[in-house]
């Protein structure tokens, strides 16, 4: 028998989908500060699809201190909050994240669990999706619930072939259904649910367990923060604009109008631009009152990141640009002529 198939049948006996219920969301703790802000995004959400489904909104923390967390994350729509309390829980770690959460997996059997798509909630993911031997949609445009396949299955949306085609896939015979968001996709609602349940989980692990050692405590090399997604007026730059001369332009333009710059994947790749300025899927969404976007194709990866902002301007020299299809104003011409004009304006 093809192994796959085999895999397939074994993964379906392992779980019993009817044993699943309520919606869960990782709640993950950005650098043992504050509340990852995708993750009150994604908790917003939550509440709307475990309302449909009549089940409970469940976070789930992992944190050194995490009661210092749980005011915040009450204010998010919860049901109820599990939660672990530990030194070792500081930072974040494969092996103890992935233990500990799938034990607890195991116990309650949630039925939906959703992870903001960040380093931690990524890898965390993946693990937990191969041990329970389920499946899992990475980076979703949109969640909903439908019947078509079955019972209420949860239905994530997923750009693929460089966008040409949303995806929507479900996973039908194996739970927890497991996904991951990006920031910036769904908006955070404050609401507070009467008596939020608070269940504190022990923290037992086996030390033994880890390979690894760490000889130092981890150093975040984050990418610098960007100011993306608090920025009013946001000026962005694609392959469009054909050299790195002309995309430096975009900062002047930036400096003379109190302006952000961001741009697409592709000058990044170009060496134009640094990455945390990416706007996008795998990069920041922005809520701008103005969009400003000179020489972008409007590829879906990029447009789920501009969607939220007010107006959106875009030049293009073809006519038939795909970010014409969201733009307020399309501008057909060459990107550079304008951008070089918009400097004289704004120069005098
Ligand atoms: C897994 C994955 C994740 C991704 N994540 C992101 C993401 O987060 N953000 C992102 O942006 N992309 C992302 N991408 C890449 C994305 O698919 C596109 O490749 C990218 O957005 C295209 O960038 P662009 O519009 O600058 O370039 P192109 O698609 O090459 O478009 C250039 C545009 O410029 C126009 N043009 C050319 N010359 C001129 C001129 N002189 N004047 C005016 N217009 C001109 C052309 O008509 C064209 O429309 C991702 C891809 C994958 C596979």
């Amino acid at each position: 028998m093809d192994r796959g198939y085999d895999l397939v049948r074994r993964w379906k006996k392992l779980s019993n989908i009817n044993e699943y219920r309520d919606v869960w969301v990782f709640t993950e703790i950005k650098d043992h500060v504050e509340v990852h802000e995708c993750a009150l995004q994604i908790l917003g959400k939550a509440r709307e699809i475990a309302d449909k489904l009549g089940q409970e909104l469940i976070s789930v923390v992992l944190a050194l201190d995490a009661e210092q967390y749980l005011p915040v994350i009450e204010e998010h729509g919860v049901d109820k909050i599990i939660y672990l309390n530990h030194q070792d829980l500081k930072h974040y770690h494969e092996r103890i994240f992935t233990d500990l959460v799938y034990d607890l997996i195991e116990k309650y059997k949630p039925s939906i669990f959703l992870f903001p798509s960040t380093e931690a909630g990524n890898a965390l993911a993946a693990r937990l999706a191969y041990r329970c031997r389920t499946g899992l949609v990475s980076d979703v445009l949109d969640l909903e619930l439908s019947d078509e396949f079955g019972n209420n299955l949860l239905i994530g949306d997923k750009p693929a072939y460089l966008g040409n085609i949303v995806a929507q896939i479900i996973c039908p015979n194996t739970r927890p259904q497991m996904c991951t968001v990006t920031m910036g996709t769904f908006q955070k609602t404050k609401m507070r649910k009467e008596n939020v349940e608070i269940m504190k989980i022990d923290y037992k692990f086996d030390k033994s367990k880890i390979k690894i050692k760490i000889l130092e405590a981890p150093t975040r090399k984050d990418k610098p923060s960007s100011t993306l997604s608090d920025a009013k007026f946001v000026i962005g730059g694609g392959h469009g604009l054909v050299s790195k001369e002309n995309f430096d332009k975009l900062f002047d333009l930036a400096k003379l109008t109190n302006g952000q710059v961001g741009g697409t994947r592709r000058p990044i790749l170009n060496g134009w631009m640094p990455e945390h300025l990416q706007i996008g899927i795998s990069g920041e969404s922005i809520f701008s009152d103005l969009y400003l976007a000179f020489g972008i194709s409007g590829a879906i990866q990029h447009l789920v990141g501009i969607t939220a902002s007010k107006i959106i301007i875009a030049i293009n020299k073809d006519p038939n640009a795909g970010i014409f299809k969201v733009a307020d104003y399309c501008v057909i011409g060459d990107a550079n002529e304008i951008l070089e004009g918009l400097l004289n304006y704004f120069r005098v």
